[in-house]
């Protein structure tokens, strides 16, 4: 299906950019477009104004600051698995992107727009969630941070509120942890039906489930399988039943990804 008309803009400066999402009621950001357009397509969104932040460099820059990896909102899968200091600082972070969907979506989904859908059988939420990610969100007030246990707030929503433009996720330095990252998906690379992403600190696991709420669930616990499987029952899960997987199948495999990805931890 073709697209409905709408306004587009494309800014050169995060605060043009800012000043465009604050001026019309029905503007959106532009990143990668690859969930955007394709709901604008199913007449699912229809925003008024469509803000393009893809000559937005400065969100493309991935950089340490004091040993934290800081993540420009406009980076893109494909950058992400491929930069060294994501290598070198949080090896997961790069694992986990190069199993999201195809190289076509790698190349122009970014990591800001995986987060802001929060989709929530996306690979990402779950991630910056158990890394204890923080965001940086820009408005018409200034700037603010959000940690990743206030920044998702339900299915496609998050702490970005109209008006506003995430720009950074700073993930903190990994001196002394573990990451992990496990998933049941449809096929080799495809959706995922549970998910989860670990980090493991002396002895302590830290847990963040994906696909079983409308946000990432986050446990801890000691990082030993009887004490993981504990916490996930523990957490009364009421996840969603599809075609895909049952609500009991998917509380089982809850179990299963969240005792994998405190292995792949070790
Ligand atoms: C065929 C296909 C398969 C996919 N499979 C997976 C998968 O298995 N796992 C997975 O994790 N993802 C998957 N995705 C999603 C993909 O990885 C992208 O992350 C996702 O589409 C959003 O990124 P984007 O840059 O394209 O954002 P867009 O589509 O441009 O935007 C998405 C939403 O975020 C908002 N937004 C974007 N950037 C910002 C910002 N800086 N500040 C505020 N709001 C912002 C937009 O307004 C919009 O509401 C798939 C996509 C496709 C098309």
């Amino acid at each position: 299906m073709l697209l409905a008309p709408v306004e587009y803009a494309r800014p050169s400066s995060v605060d043009e950019a800012v000043r465009l999402l604050g001026a019309h009621d029905g503007a959106r950001p532009l990143a990668g477009g690859q969930t955007l357009t394709n709901v604008m397509k199913a007449r699912a969104a229809a925003p008024d104004v469509l803000v393009d932040l893809n000559d937005l460099d400065e969100l493309r820059a991935i950089s340490r600051v004091d040993g934290d990896v800081e993540l420009g909102a406009m980076v893109t899968l494909s950058a992400l698995l491929r930069s060294a200091e994501v290598g070198e600082a949080r090896p997961m972070l790069a694992e986990v992107a190069s199993h999201v969907a195809d190289v076509q979506v790698r190349n122009r989904g970014t990591v800001g727009g995986n987060i802001c859908s929060n989709d929530p059988t996306n690979h990402l939420p779950p991630v910056v969630a158990a890394l204890g990610a923080t965001m940086t969100i820009r408005g018409a007030e200034g700037e603010r941070t959000v940690g990743a246990e206030e920044f998702f707030l339900g299915v496609y929503m998050t702490a970005v509120a109209p008006g506003e433009l995430l720009t950074k996720i700073s993930i903190p330095a990994g001196h002394g942890v573990r990451d992990g990252f496990a998933s049941v998906p449809i096929g080799k690379d495809g959706t995922c039906i549970v998910n989860a992403a670990a980090t493991v600190r002396e002895g302590q696991a830290r847990i963040a489930l994906g696909c079983v709420a409308a946000v990432p669930v986050l446990l801890t616990c000691a990082a030993e399988e009887a004490a993981v499987r504990e916490a996930v029952q523990g957490a009364a899960l009421d996840p969603p039943s599809d075609v895909h997987a049952s609500a009991d199948y998917r509380r089982h495999l809850a179990e299963i990804v969240a005792v994998r990805a405190v292995e792949d931890a070790d």
